[in-house]
């Protein structure tokens, strides 16, 4: 404690939003469905102020959606939206680098890429030397996962 995520806020909040009462339960009914950027920095739920990295999770069961820190979805729901971050720092910094694997699934996931893209992010993820077509592609599925990422607060 004594960092500003306040654990105790954040489980209050989104308790509220599940079905379950049982807080080990009531995490299993949300998934990382969004990651954007916010332009002003936001308050997490947990009360951590700024927050610039956001998730959307969302609740299948009561159908809710909200946004919370980059910080408290890894450390109290278990996504690793940290390491999607990571790629994405990656990837803008250097766009003939590759996402990794959490970033390959959760853009598959969110319809970014396609199959086909999907095949070939697990067949040349990890190589170095790809050909000319190979990184003509790779560069054309980084775009596409930059342009993706929505920016909060411009209106
Ligand atoms: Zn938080």
């Amino acid at each position: 404690m004594g960092d500003g995520y306040n654990f105790a806020q954040l489980k209050k909040a989104i308790l509220a939003m599940s079905r379950a009462t049982d807080w080990e339960v009531a995490k299993k009914e949300w998934k990382l469905v969004g990651i954007s950027e916010a332009s002003e920095p936001e308050t997490c739920l947990c009360g951590h102020f700024p927050i610039v990295e956001l998730c959307t999770i969302s609740n299948n069961t009561t159908e809710r959606t909200v946004d919370v820190g980059n910080v408290c979805v890894k450390r109290f729901l278990g996504f690793r939206s940290d390491l999607i971050f990571a790629s994405l720092k990656r990837i803008r910094k250097d766009i003939t680098k590759s996402v990794g694997s959490d970033a390959t699934a959760f853009f598959y996931q969110s319809g970014i890429i396609n199959d086909w893209e999907y095949g070939f992010q697990q067949n040349t993820m990890r190589k170095r030397n790809l050909s000319p077509a190979q990184l003509a592609t790779r560069r054309k599925i980084n775009e596409k996962i930059i342009a993706s990422i929505g920016r909060r607060g411009i209106s």
